[in-house]
């Protein structure tokens, strides 16, 4: 309707008014809703000639007419279904009787019908020429196609294979190129099943071209590289592509009043392309990709031939004109994969390193981190055991680490005089008669091992007919002199370690010594501050508070608390008739006793000289009496003997039991004092409960 606006007069005279065109000649003929009349004037050469011929061009309805005849008309969108499958040219019957006419009477009209302007070249042809144009075109029109649906499998194939973006380009390029070039030689209407693609008309047939030269400019920056070759023309074919993408789309909707500016635009971003083509292909030689010589010289000979079909416009036309450039894109699109395809290897080396560097520093971070964790492991764990259980523990620790780290299969820690102790420990557990049969026929060796600073590896097996030797990983580790001890390693694979994990379980076995060594020297500290040296028991200023915590604590939750004083009975006469050395075994051994007596809660401090206390969390009074009672009896029992001479001691005991409302030790243990007093009062070796209240 769009063209009937511009004027029912303006079409009436050009209806009315026919163009008079000679056979041969090129005619230019303007998009319009109505049919476009031409009067064409046959040549002399035409005389054998039963047809004309004209190279397909998007109109839609073309025919001949003469007085009352009028030949079958013909379309680009909707094919002959008959016809063949690559349909060349239009091939429209000329007038019967044609020969024997006069040369004026031989004249036609030719009646065309197009949205959009398009250049005819009329041509009278005999039916041999005609066939062979029919057969040119088929036969290079379908090895075109076959090429390119070839060559995008390829892509595709390149692109499961290596997983580059630039064989997504590549195959976007193949493949829209085969979709534009089939629709705008208006073959690809006649195949079936996609008819109803011409619906769009020369609109879809743009919208085709757009994205072919979006996919051409996508494919340019990839291979070129332009994003660090030449950012600045990179930037450029992105808006180029955006922009092709967005005429596209506009062209899809298929706007009647747009249609002249989207040709247009079309070809301007052809033209751009191609440039960006050119630029792509230069740059490309320039950093020496492979094939980009080949591909550079064949984008020039394409956009030659690119030109030369601009020529179609001034009415250049012919079978070359329209296909040449065709086979050149074709031949673009052969070089390119053939480039692409040599760039697997390089692809996918770069990749390969990529990956190793990743998981290089994936590994440096997993590790550091476990050795973080192990730090941290190290401290909680350490912090409460007792010395001789700290020093297996680190290495518990270290080996849980260690095992999925490093892949092991076992792990064991051989040690001699660390912290006093010898130990052998494997992991798991059940590995265990293994390692030290593998350890016990070699100590000599384990101790040169260990005195090595570095790692080693070596094959080892149980002895000396045992044929099956695995690699085993020694690792020294730093234990004070005299003593020594190593980590052997066993793997699952027998594969050997590498630097780098030989030197993280150097660090690993570095950080359990150094761990257990502080764990040892705070518990030491501890114990001489917290503990008496001579009797083990906690010494008066621990005790002390012991007893003011207990106090509180069963105030708080109103629980029973009871004190037991313990004393030795005229312990002087030992030291005076025995010796100082007699009074200290004996000291030593009463503390023994006390402690066997004792529950996990309680707790026993020496007070002094020869008196201890004990304290009874959760005791009444006659708990507590009964124990100083099993106390009494077990001391009296007791069978000592210093250098041959046997010593019988006694104790006498104060028991005192903490009264509702009190909170601080001193008037308890003032009590309990006072109940031992009483006790040794009484001719000592007795247990006396304090009365509540002492008159
Ligand atoms: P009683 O039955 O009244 O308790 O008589 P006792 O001799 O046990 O009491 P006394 O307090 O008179 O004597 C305590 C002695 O304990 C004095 C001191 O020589 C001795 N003694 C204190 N501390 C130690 C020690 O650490 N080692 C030794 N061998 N003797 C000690
Ligand atoms: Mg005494
Ligand atoms: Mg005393």
């Amino acid at each position: 309707m769009a063209v009937w606006s511009e004027g029912a007069a303006a079409l009436a005279q050009r209806l009315s008014a026919p163009r008079r065109v000679a056979e041969g000649d090129a005619v230019h003929v303007p998009a319009s809703e109505a049919p476009v009349r031409i009067h064409l004037a046959l040549q002399r050469r035409s005389d054998a000639a039963s047809h004309l011929w004209l190279q397909r061009a998007m109109v839609d309805e073309i025919w001949l007419e003469r007085g009352k005849w009028r030949s079958a008309s013909q379309s680009f969108f909707h094919p002959d279904p008959d016809g063949p499958a690559f349909p060349a040219g239009y091939v429209l019957e000329l007038p019967p009787g044609d020969a024997d006419a006069a040369f004026e009477g031989r004249d036609v009209d030719l009646l065309v019908r197009s949205h959009t302007s398009v250049v005819l070249r009329p041509q009278a042809r005999t039916d041999d020429e005609i066939e062979l144009a029919r057969q040119r075109t088929g036969v290079l029109a379908g090895a075109l196609y076959a090429s390119l649906g070839v060559l995008a499998i390829v892509a595709l194939s390149l692109f499961a294979a290596v997983r580059d973006r630039v064989y997504l380009a590549l195959l976007a390029f193949a493949a829209s190129a085969l979709a534009w070039l089939t629709a705008s030689n208006g073959h690809l209407y006649a195949w079936p099943g996609l008819g109803w693609l011409a619906f769009w008309g020369a609109q879809g047939v743009w919208a085709l071209a757009l994205l072919h030269c979006a996919a051409g400019t996508w494919l340019a920056q990839r291979y070129a590289e332009l994003d660090i070759a030449a950012p600045r023309v990179n930037r450029a074919a992105d808006w180029l592509r955006m922009g092709a993408l967005g005429i596209a789309a506009v062209s899809v909707l298929r706007i009647d009043v747009l249609a002249g500016a989207v040709h247009w635009t079309t070809m301007v971003f052809g033209a751009a392309t191609l440039g960006v083509g050119i630029a792509s292909a230069y740059s490309a030689v320039r950093q020496r990709i492979w094939n980009s010589l080949s591909v550079f010289t064949m984008v020039l000979v394409l956009a030659g031939a690119c030109a030369l079909r601009g020529f179609t416009v001034l009415g250049l036309a012919g079978f070359w004109v329209r296909y040449g450039p065709q086979l050149a894109l074709t031949v673009c699109v052969l070089l390119l994969t053939i480039g692409m395809i040599g760039r697997v290897a390089h692809v996918r080396d770069e990749r390969d390193r990529e990956r190793l560097a990743r998981g290089d520093s994936e590994r440096r971070l997993e590790r550091e981190a476990a050795r973080a964790e192990l730090v941290q492991q190290l401290q909680r764990r350490l912090r409460e055991l007792p010395a001789g259980d700290l020093e297996w523990a680190a290495f518990r620790t270290v080996f849980e680490r260690l095992l999925p780290l490093l892949r092991l299969d076992s792990a064991a820690l051989v040690a001699y005089g660390f912290h006093g102790f010898d130990l052998l420990l494997a992991e798991p557990i059940t590995r265990k008669p293994h390692y030290t049969e593998l350890v016990s026929s070699r100590v000599g060796m384990m101790k040169g091992l260990a005195r090595m600073q570095a790692p080693v590896q070596l094959q080892l097996g149980n002895g000396d007919n045992d044929a099956s030797h695995c690699l085993y990983a020694v690792v020294s580790l730093p234990i004070r002199a005299p003593g020594w001890g190593a980590m052997l390693l066993q793997r699952m694979d027998g594969s050997s370690f590498s630097d780098e994990e030989l030197a993280l379980a150097s660090e690993f076995g570095r950080l359990a010594v150094q761990h257990a060594d502080e764990a040892a020297a705070a518990l030491n500290l501890r114990r001489s501050a917290e503990l008496d040296a001579l009797t083990g028991a906690f010494n008066r200023r621990t005790i002390d508070l012991w007893l003011s915590r207990c106090f509180a604590e069963a105030h708080r939750d109103d629980a029973l608390l009871s004190v037991l004083f313990v004393d030795i009975d005229h312990f002087k006469s030992i030291n005076d008739s025995h010796g100082h050395a007699a009074g200290d075994a004996c000291l030593r051994q009463v503390s023994d006793v006390l402690r066997k007596e004792l529950h996990v809660t309680d707790l026993l401090g020496r007070y002094g000289g020869e008196e201890f206390v004990i304290v009874l969390p959760g005791r009444n009074g006659d708990g507590a009496r009964q124990l100083g009672e099993r106390i009494r009896a077990a001391i009296e029992l007791l069978r000592l003997d210093y250098e041959g001479k046997p010593i019988r001691l006694t104790v006498s005991v104060g028991v005192a039991t903490r009264l509702p409302r009190e909170s601080d030790p001193a008037a308890a243990v003032a009590r309990a004092d006072q109940a031992l007093y009483a006790a040794k009062r009484a001719g000592r070796n007795r247990v006396n409960v304090a009365p509540a209240v002492f008159s």
